[in-house]
């Protein structure tokens, strides 16, 4: 047997013995970033066994191929945060596809518990008495840092890593208090943070973080399209606005970003042609 055979054998075995998806049940499921790469064996394996799949608009279409053929497929979210009468929605919906017997999966980007609202959907399924399990999926703050060759802790560099949300931090509900993390002097990973970010700038500078603190805006990770923009705290309201139109968007800022400099100046010494 050649090696490849003995791996795709082991793989079948693998997944032959993923958990079952029975009919009446929910999972919810992280489908990663966006590349297939990033899914995990149980998404995968739950893609394969779901008669309906409510997802969000997720970044990886390539995903799509993996779902069971014959499988409903219901467009339930939006890629920014929704209105709470929508979640509502989405979380009776999922009761009541479990409750006409059907095995649901409820597909996520990134991780379902990371600025997905996994905990409210698991909530209501709970409150009703259907039977759920959660598959954690990569979170994009996790492995679009990787993507980017930006470590998400260095040694020397940071202690903690901050998973921040920009969204809603103009409203009058906002209560991160950003003048108090940027005393922290730990990278910032903001997600859903270009539409405000240029508020958010000007808190973390007036909460003393240095305005050349380098910063980047990282589009579209692990995916084809992912663009990576390296620029300073002064700079990145105006490199990442209106990025999110095109592609989700993270912003990391801190120490650490100056390490994807500093990699792709020793890769390109090594070799040229990659630069
Ligand atoms: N549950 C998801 C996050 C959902 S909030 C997770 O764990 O990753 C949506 C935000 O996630 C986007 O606004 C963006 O900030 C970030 N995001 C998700 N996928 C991304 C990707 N491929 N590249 C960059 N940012 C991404």
């Amino acid at each position: 047997m050649t090696i490849q055979t003995d791996q795709e054998a082991g793989l079948s075995r693998l997944m032959a013995r993923r958990p079952r998806l029975d009919p009446g049940h929910v999972w919810l499921a992280g489908a990663g970033p966006g590349d297939v790469g990033h899914l995990t064996l149980d998404a995968v394996s739950a893609m394969g066994q779901a008669e309906v799949v409510l997802h969000d608009a997720l970044v990886g279409t390539e995903i799509f191929s993996l779902i069971r053929p014959g499988a409903e497929l219901i467009h339930a979210g939006k890629r920014c945060g929704k209105p709470s009468s929508e979640q509502a929605g989405i979380s009776a919906e999922l009761v009541a596809q479990a409750r006409a017997g059907r095995r649901v999966l409820r597909l996520k980007g990134g991780d379902p518990f990371v600025f997905g609202r996994g905990g409210e959907e698991i909530l209501a399924l709970a409150e009703a008495g259907i039977p759920f399990r959660v598959i954690p999926g990569l979170t994009a703050g996790v492995a679009g840092l990787a993507a980017a060759l930006i470590p998400a802790t260095m040694r020397g560099i940071n202690q903690a890593i901050i998973f921040a949300t920009g969204h809603g931090a103009e409203s009058q509900h906002a209560t991160l208090n950003w003048e108090a993390m940027a005393a922290l002097g730990q990278p910032i990973v903001l997600y859903m943070g270009s539409k405000r970010i240029s508020t958010i700038a000007r808190r973390l500078m007036a909460g003393g973080m240095d305005a050349a603190m380098p910063a980047a805006l990282i589009l579209g990770a692990t995916t084809a399209r992912q663009e990576v923009t390296v620029t300073d705290l002064a700079h990145i309201a105006e490199t990442a606005a209106g990025a999110e139109e095109e592609a989700p968007a993270l912003i990391v800022i801190g120490r650490i970003v100056a390490m994807r400099q500093r990699i792709s100046d020793l890769v390109a010494a090594v070799v040229p042609e990659l630069c």
